[in-house]
């Protein structure tokens, strides 16, 4: 039984496939269940295609759950965020530095509980996707299948996709969700115009096994400012990190990726070259970074160029989440976030009262290119601003920075001698005031 008006379209009865098992493919599967439900809408068949061949398949890395971008409030509203707190990376701050010739200066430090408000927190990626797909009913799931193509057909009851795999075999939909990542091939089918930029860095980061986890990294993860680039350093474990040397370049490297997979496979013939370009550019970093540097395998050394790519529109019954809808560097701290924003927001059309399912699609569309192009934008200026060496630049930076840090780490002490001054002002006012009326008062008398 669906509560939705009977001329309006619904999702019930439809057939969806997700191309792309992801966090933005999951996240949307368990999203669209959940409103399902909540609203009495009968659930649609969902179908979600995976490359990977087995959900144990590995990567490795920590990713930001941000409250003020709206990744969290998407996990607790699917049901997922309590299990995450409790498996969440050591260390709970981030801490804004900036560091010359091995010596760090602090500049900010931003805890993840505001007013009593937790604002985020950091997991494995490995523990976001595992969280998520057992969360699914693994019937839902088919892993080892590689989406190559798409194609929209006309029939008699409407727009269809047909949807080509890797086995020879094809599939058909009624609505296509794209989740492929950033160099989506379904988006490189139907809009081939469609394609991520180099955004002026390239990452050289590795995931380093290190036993006790430093201090720096104990408290938190951090963003360190060099002369000439930037680091990023964060934990994934108890006993793991993982770093990411931020470097300014015209060029993409022949030997870099912006894959997700290819990235995290991606081996080097010159790994002991790379390993001492990271030791050579990285001379500015203080601890813990030789330390991490000292346990780092020349093979596990990874180029990662960074793109970015503004939205993508739907197109007849397809649609595009996360990556493969937009693209932004990791230093964002913020695609996975969008990733699970648009999962949420499309799910929430989906079942949401429409004329018609192209309706639906534009509702998604309007809002998701509009956050993203924000989003895409404040990202370039970031980039940036982080890694200027100019004065003016360098204070406007740094002060913005200090401001956020006085605000979320004295707000709570700040609201309250606001308060005070103010109910003081308003007293002391009224005092005078008293005194100047009974003062003209006797004057009349
Ligand atoms: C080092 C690093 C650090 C990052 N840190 C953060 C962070 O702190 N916070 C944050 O918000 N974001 C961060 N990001 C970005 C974040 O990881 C991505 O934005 C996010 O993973 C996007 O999710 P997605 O599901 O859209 O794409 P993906 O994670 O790329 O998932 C796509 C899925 O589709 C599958 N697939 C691909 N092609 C096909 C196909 N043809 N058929 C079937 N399946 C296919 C892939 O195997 C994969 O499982 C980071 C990224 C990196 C690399």
């Amino acid at each position: 039984m669906s509560s939705q008006d009977s001329k309006s379209w619904s999702v019930a009865g439809k057939k969806v496939i997700v191309a792309g098992g992801g966090i933005a493919g999951l996240s949307f599967s368990l999203s669209l269940l959940q409103l399902c439900r909540q609203k009495n809408i009968d659930a649609p068949s969902i179908l979600i295609l995976e490359r990977q061949k087995v959900p144990e398949e590995r990567q490795g890395y920590s990713l930001s759950i941000r409250g003020d971008t709206g990744g969290k409030q998407v996990l607790e509203k699917i049901g997922v965020l309590d299990k995450l707190m409790e498996i969440q990376c050591p260390g709970r701050r981030m801490l804004i530095c900036e560091a010359r010739n091995g010596k760090m200066t602090e500049i900010g430090s931003f805890p993840s509980v505001f007013n009593g408000v937790q604002l985020g927190l950091r997991v494995s990626r490995n523990d976001l996707r595992d969280t998520l797909y057992k969360a699914l009913d693994s019937k839902m799931l088919r892993w080892g299948t590689t989406v190559t193509n798409a194609r929209i057909v006309e029939t008699s009851a409407g727009s269809k996709v047909i949807v080509e795999l890797n086995t020879g075999e094809s599939e058909e939909a009624d609505i296509l969700v794209v989740a492929d990542g950033g160099r989506s091939r379904v988006r490189q089918a139907l809009c081939p115009q469609d394609q991520p930029q180099y955004c002026g860095v390239t990452l050289l980061c590795a995931d380093v096994n290190i036993n006790p986890l430093p201090d720096l990294l104990q408290k938190g993860a951090a963003w360190i400012m060099g002369s000439q680039n930037a680091l990023f350093l964060a934990s994934i474990t108890s006993t793991s990190a993982v770093y990411g040397l931020s470097l300014r370049q015209d060029k993409p490297r022949e030997d870099g990726s912006h894959d997700m997979k290819s990235l995290l496979d991606s081996q080097h013939d010159d790994a002991n070259s790379l390993l001492q370009e990271v030791k050579d550019k990285g001379k500015d970093y203080g601890a813990p970074f030789p330390e991490l540097l000292a346990a780092t395998r020349p093979e596990d050394i990874k180029v990662l160029n960074c793109y970015d790519k503004m939205p993508t529109r739907s197109t007849g019954p397809v649609v595009f989440i996360g990556d493969a809808a937009h693209l932004m560097p990791p230093l964002s701290g913020n695609g996975a976030n969008q990733a699970m924003v648009d999962a949420w927001n499309l799910a929430e059309q989906l079942t949401s009262s429409h004329k018609s399912l192209e309706e639906a699609l534009h509702t998604y569309d309007d809002e998701m290119v509009k956050r993203m192009t924000k989003y895409i934008t404040e990202t370039r200026d970031f980039i940036e601003a982080s890694h200027t060496t100019a004065f003016w630049p360098r204070l406007k930076r740094n002060t913005g920075i200090r401001i956020g840090h006085i605000i979320l780490n004295y707000g709570h002490y700040i609201k309250w001698t606001l308060a005070i001054a103010l109910l003081t002002g308003i007293g002391f006012t009224g005092y005078k005031l008293k005194g100047y009326y009974e003062s003209t008062s006797q004057g009349k008398k």
